[in-house]
């Protein structure tokens, strides 16, 4: 009996796939190294709640590092180090490695833009005596999750004459905040009629920024008035310049650890900064010269579809690429044939309270590790790009051979919704690719939850793949 037993176990063990718990197999030392990254991830986090002010920060770590702007007209050897920031809100981050560029690259690309609340270009008006802004959201919310709670107020107005005025209100202790109501209970008895999608509605999404008329008088918009009049003192702007600007409401929190064992970290926009933090660490820690010239793109426009100039879906990252081939004499196409590349973004964390919405054995589970998606997209992988066997083999190998505890992940149940990346704009340049990146509870919500294990998992992910060859 007993060694009909062990003969089973012994099958068990040999033909089973187990999956591991970095928060059960990690020792404490690398628990405490996780815990540390995630303090420098949270500064990141609060520091660049915006695609804008998320570029600059990578910027000035660059910098900080020893990276130089790039300059298309320069030559450059193995070893230099380049940035280039696209318009101020995308950053290409690269190091030239030993081996010529058409050996390929080892690019990471990851988004550094959130869901949000963006002021429309005509947003300040009064109601009632009330001055508000209109705004348009950004991305995929629930548009309920976004009343009731402390607002700030992100972006740059450009003047007339071309002057850039940053703005930020509501950050620090000292500031106001800003806020979108919604019905008391009491009166709701329509609204709570109304469909989950529709109890508030994209017209509803108005942020209250102030009550108080300018001057005791008869006149109308008086309330509006000096909101204009305390912009102006404070920015110089009028209202005129509402036009062009790009004004952004966000989340006023700041991030925060989570739980009583603080395994987690809360906060707005870990989608996507969560792996482009790791992708652009792994890449600053890089000593010397590594084999294969390593990338990192933090990208904008990825929460609308990668479309617009400084999106993935644009030909900035390719002319980069060209331009760094040309400078070295080299062809970018066999350059980009031979690139592997990993699609860094957040999948879907299972979250027990809603468990209909996962198929278990392919879900991604919180401290499991890195979540590899072979794909992503919705009604029967339209919308992305499905990795190739070899490429998982390779993925697969790289982090095991690096010790990096990882998963494998679909983003919930087959037709229950769905999500694109961008990794099909990868592909579409003639490049490997695959999607890896945190698994995120409550994602798109105004506060959402990560591991702070996954977190560091995600950065020896890059790291391995970086210096793999
Ligand atoms: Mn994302
Ligand atoms: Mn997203």
């Amino acid at each position: 009996m007993t060694e009909e037993k062990s003969t089973v176990e012994m099958k068990k063990e040999a033909l089973f796939y187990k999956r591991q718990n970095a928060a059960k197999a990690l020792s404490a030392e690398a628990q405490a190294a996780a815990d540390a990254f995630c303090e420098g991830y949270k500064a990141f986090l609060d520091a660049g709640k915006t695609e804008r002010e998320a570029a600059a920060f990578l910027v000035s770590r660059a910098k900080e590092r020893g990276f130089s702007e790039f300059d298309p007209k320069r030559r450059y050897e193995s070893g230099d180090r380049v940035y280039l920031c696209n318009r101020g809100k995308a950053v290409v981050l690269a190091v030239l490695g030993e081996q010529p560029l058409e050996a390929g690259l080892r690019l990471t690309a990851a988004h550094i833009d959130s869901p949000r609340l963006d002021l429309k270009p005509n947003p300040l008006y009064e109601a009632d005596e009330l001055a508000l802004f209109k705004t348009h959201y950004y991305g995929g919310i629930k548009k309920y999750q976004w009343t009731s709670l402390p607002l700030a107020l992100h972006g740059v107005v450009v003047r007339r004459d071309g002057e850039a005025v940053p703005v930020c209100i509501g950050e620090r202790d000292d500031e106001p905040r800003f806020v979108v109501t919604d019905l008391l209970p009491h009166l709701a008895n329509e609204q709570m009629k109304r469909t989950l999608a529709d109890g508030v509605r994209g017209e509803e999404l108005n942020v209250l920024v102030g009550s108080r008329p300018f001057a005791d008088d008869e006149a109308s918009e008086l309330v509006k008035l000096n909101i204009l009049d305390l912009l102006f003192q404070k920015y110089g702007v009028t209202e005129a310049d509402f036009l062009s600007a790009e004004l952004e409401v966000v989340p006023a929190f700041r991030a925060c650890d989570i739980g009583l064992d603080r395994s987690m970290i809360g906060a707005y926009g870990h989608d996507d900064r969560v792996c482009a933090y790791p992708a652009a660490e792994a890449l600053f820690a890089i000593e010397g010269t590594p084999v294969h010239t390593a990338v990192a793109v933090l990208t904008d426009k990825e929460e609308i579809g990668s479309d617009g100039n400084t999106g993935l879906n644009s030909a900035y990252l390719r002319h980069f690429l060209t331009d760094l081939c040309l400078a070295r004499g080299e062809n970018v196409r066999i350059a980009l044939s031979n690139t592997k590349s990993l699609s860094a973004d957040v999948t879907a964390a299972f979250d027990p309270t809603f468990p209909d919405a996962y198929e278990r054995a392919n879900a991604a589970f919180l401290n499991r590790g890195v979540a590899l998606m072979k794909y992503s997209g919705a009604r029967g992988k339209s919308g992305t790009s499905d990795a190739s066997a070899e490429y998982m083999a390779w993925v697969r190998r790289t982090l095991d051979d690096a010790g990096v505890y990882w998963q494998c992940a679909e983003l919930g149940k087959v037709d229950a919704g769905g999500g694109g990346t961008v990794a099909m704009f990868l592909a579409a340049q003639d490049i490997d690719v695959v999607d890896v990146g945190v698994p995120v509870l409550s994602m798109h919500a105004p506060f959402e939850v990560v591991s702070k294990l996954d977190v560091y998992m995600t950065y020896q992910a890059c790291a391995a793949f970086y210096a793999r060859f």
